[in-house]
């Protein structure tokens, strides 16, 4: 059974019960419309921790004007099922009231060089919508641990940043990239994708594989995908710069029919800043739109040694 909660004293109770037990808890933020990719993090969690307790919340916060909030896929009782199948212990589904109560007027804001780039630039207003969330969400449930995705890399690590400045008691710790069979890094976004769209919509990963195994064959060893064989297929990158690769990555994927890129860029892992040679680990990050759909895909680069 899936304890479902709705508001912060009722969950609070049961968390402090379980505290009281010895009990370490994992949360796992995310706003519903569950997939494969979800559901991992949550096995990580149930690993991780005695008790593992998700949120689904459609955060109105983090979407800027003419972006999908209405049209944002929700289905609760879905979930739910899904959430059992994995063994979930409780659920936490606030409501719009219960998170910005009339009178709310506090902002979680991250410094610009974090939240003012890469997806930053094209979602203004976004990570200071998540950062309160989160924020919020981790004070509300006070968990141990709290486990979030690779697959928005930029997220992760201003998260990690503002856990960090604002001395929050709780892990925060990252989990891979699942993705589909073809490579596509699943998000709930996909089913927005027409099926010529989900045909092209892989590209970016091939592309980000290739880019690895060209720069750093130690990347791609042991996880050759279905992804990467036909990424061996294609011309490689051969004896160009971090910059003219990206570039590269950006001609192909707007010369194969995406409709427009918004940043192909190597940064540093942790500080997001570009990097531009690869003497040190360093993370490939790209968004491009497929018509009206965004998608967002990064890949590790280790150093050419
Ligand atoms: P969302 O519901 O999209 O806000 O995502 C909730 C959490 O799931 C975030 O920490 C995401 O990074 C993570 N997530 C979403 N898609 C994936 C995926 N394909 N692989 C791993 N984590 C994911």
């Amino acid at each position: 059974m899936v304890q479902l909660f709705h508001s912060v004293s009722s969950l609070r109770a049961q968390v402090s019960k379980s505290k009281a037990d010895g009990e370490k808890i994992a949360l796992v933020p995310t706003m519903g419309a569950l997939h494969e990719g979800h559901l991992s993090l949550m096995r990580l969690a149930q690993e991780k921790a005695d008790r593992v307790m998700v949120s689904i919340f459609v955060n109105p916060t983090q979407f800027g004007e003419g972006e999908d909030f209405e049209a944002y896929p929700r289905d609760l009782e879905v979930d739910r099922a899904l959430l059992k199948e994995v063994g979930v212990d409780w659920l936490y589904v606030p409501t719009v009231k219960e998170m910005y109560p009339h009178g709310f007027a506090t902002t979680v804001s991250v410094a610009e060089h974090l939240t003012n780039r890469l997806c930053g630039v094209h979602r203004p207003g976004h990570f200071a919508g998540v950062c309160t969330v989160v924020a919020k969400l981790l004070l509300q449930s006070q968990p141990d641990i709290a486990i979030f995705g690779e697959k928005d890399y930029q997220q992760l690590q201003i998260i990690r940043r503002m856990v960090e400045d604002l001395d929050v008691p709780v892990q925060i710790i990252g989990a891979a990239i699942q993705r589909e069979e073809d490579g596509l890094a699943m998000s709930s976004r996909n089913v927005y994708l027409s099926a010529e769209e989900r045909q092209l919509a892989p590209l970016l990963y091939r592309l980000l594989q290739r880019a690895a195994s060209e720069l750093s064959p130690r990347a791609c060893h042991g996880v050759l995908s279905r992804g990467a064989e036909a990424a061996a297929r294609t011309p490689s990158f051969d004896g160009v710069t971090l910059l003219e690769l990206c570039q590269s990555i950006e001609r192909e994927l707007l010369e194969s029919g995406f409709d427009s890129v918004d940043y192909v860029e190597a940064v540093d892992p942790n500080s997001l800043k570009p990097v531009s040679e690869l003497n040190q680990p360093a993370r490939l990050l790209v968004a491009a739109k497929l018509g009206n759909t965004r998608l967002i895909d990064n890949i590790a680069l280790e150093p050419i040694s």
